[in-house]
């Protein structure tokens, strides 16, 4: 504490006699040394080490030097309901007394993962769920759709169909499954070879597409095209599944036109492939609506969700099972219908806890209407920012999920470098604002509970930063 104080931290990291932390020097001399980053080079990460995050509040940030910035990233798409959210703190606390562990394999559950994937199914009725299927996150709860998908037609008795449909761009989480199902070479190209028998067609990109198409409404009947055309040549009866995120995320947000899923759908009905919708950063309002398939009306087969579902207090994940693949399940009277797959921490009732109050604190204010209206305001600004700055090639946004695709050339449309992208969010953070970069990318994903003034201190912060690199 006495060390935290001379660094001017004790005030604001609350009661650091209760962290388990050493002092900042300690954690300033070994950031980055003892631990691997995801997503990042261990050596880079060694010369340009980390921010260090210490505290939260609101829908803000404070970093180690005492730098306060507000989180436009919203932890990593996840932190919907801000820092302070205190029923959740609450409910995990009161679980933690009750019961902190217990495991939710077959002979035993517990009382709030019973609860939540009661009101899971309720809140995902919409789109056709019927059960759930708890996991430790996105990854997992990808791996679960995608099992359970081959493992359903297994118990059809049509075990050859076992291939896997994906999107490029789309990004699905980084184990085997969802690495092969990515459709981002550098999610992929390490990690070879991935999973056999999975194919990709293009994203409905205006930006960049092989068809040269910008009118998202011709652009999206072209690449409907294109899944059709695969599933012809691969032969519908060898395709398990189809996978896509209703607004594509991690890839760049890019956002179908509205008449993209619901062909995707009427494809996988016409083929009787099955149809998992990744939700983990569109569930619960991110877009602007509680699902990205209810954006357009879509029943899925599956939805896997995660990310939101505590607000990122918990690591937790769902597959959420629609009717047509529940039934065949529970009807089986082979062996095949028995699930061998779960993890330990499938229904963690701390989780589960933390989720509850999360999506009662989600429904109460309304966080969907939330990031509608606000979306509308982030997106307005982005293209002030496009008019302004040349940098900006293309800006894309729905609800609060937005991107900047920066360019050197507009005309070539020459991604930015990595120099450029780095100005832009050290700039940006110096005036108050955390981004994030993927690529030539800025991400926008802050939390569903901003403000309009903190819209507009988001589009503040990246005039600031596009400016810099510009000058640099
Ligand atoms: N699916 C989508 C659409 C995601 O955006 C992510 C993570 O960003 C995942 C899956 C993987 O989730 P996790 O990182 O929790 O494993």
């Amino acid at each position: 504490a006495e060390a935290l104080g001379h660094f001017g931290l004790t005030l604001l990291i609350g009661k650091p006699e209760s962290l388990p932390m050493r002092d900042i020097n300690f954690l300033t001399e070994n950031n980055a040394k003892p631990i691997w980053h995801p997503m990042a080079h261990p050596a880079e990460m060694r010369a340009t080490p980390p921010k260090i995050i210490m505290k939260g509040e609101g829908v803000s940030v404070t970093d180690a030097e005492g730098r306060t910035v507000l989180d436009a990233v919203g932890g990593l798409w996840n932190v919907n309901l801000g820092y302070s959210c205190d029923p959740i703190k609450q409910a995990m606390a009161a679980q933690l007394d009750a019961l902190p562990y217990y495991s939710g394999f077959r002979g035993t559950s517990t009382g709030p993962s019973i609860e939540l994937a009661y009101e899971l199914t309720e809140w995902f009725a919409p789109e056709g769920m019927v059960r759930a299927f708890f996991t430790s996150g996105g990854s997992d709860s990808v791996e679960t759709a995608l099992r359970l998908a081959r493992q359903y037609w297994k118990i059809r008795g049509q075990g050859d169909r076992t291939k896997f449909l994906a999107l490029k761009k789309g990004y699905h989480g980084t184990h085997f499954g969802g690495a092969s199902v990515n459709g981002n070479a550098n999610f992929r190209r390490n990690y070879e070879p991935l999973l056999p028998g999975v194919f990709h067609t293009p994203a409905p990109w205006t930006y960049r597409n092989p068809f040269d198409e910008t009118d998202p409404a011709k652009l999206a009947k072209l690449c409907a095209r294109a899944i059709e055309e695969e599933i012809a040549f691969q032969g519908a009866d060898t395709i398990a599944a189809f996978i896509m995120e209703p607004v594509l995320g991690a890839g760049g947000v890019i956002v179908p036109h509205e008449s993209f899923m619901p062909m995707v759908r009427a494809i996988c009905h016409r083929h009787d492939i099955l149809l998992i919708a990744d939700e983990v950063v569109t569930g619960f309002g991110r877009t602007g609506a509680w699902a990205g398939s209810r954006l357009s009306g879509v029943k899925p087969d599956f939805m896997t969700i995660a990310k939101a579902i505590t607000s990122g207090y918990f690591p937790l994940g769902a597959t959420l099972i629609g009717a047509k693949v529940a039934d065949v399940f529970e009807a089986d009277k082979t062996s095949f219908g028995a699930i061998g797959h779960g993890y330990t921490y499938s229904g963690h009732p701390v989780g589960c806890a933390a989720g509850l109050a999360a999506l009662a604190e989600t429904k109460r204010l309304a966080l969907n209407e939330n990031a509608a209206a606000r979306g509308v305001e982030l997106g307005k600004a982005l293209e002030a920012l496009k008019a302004k700055h040349q940098l900006v090639g293309d800006v894309r946004y729905q609800g609060l999920m937005a991107a900047l695709e920066l360019v050197s050339d507009r005309a070539a449309k020459k991604p930015a470098d990595k120099k450029t992208m780095a100005a832009v969010a050290d700039a940006a953070y110096g005036a108050g604002v955390m981004l994030r970069v993927s690529g030539n990318t800025v991400i926008l994903s802050p939390p569903l509970v901003i403000s309009a003034t903190d819209v507009a201190k988001i589009a503040e912060g990246l005039d600031v930063g596009l400016a810099a690199a510009a000058a640099a």
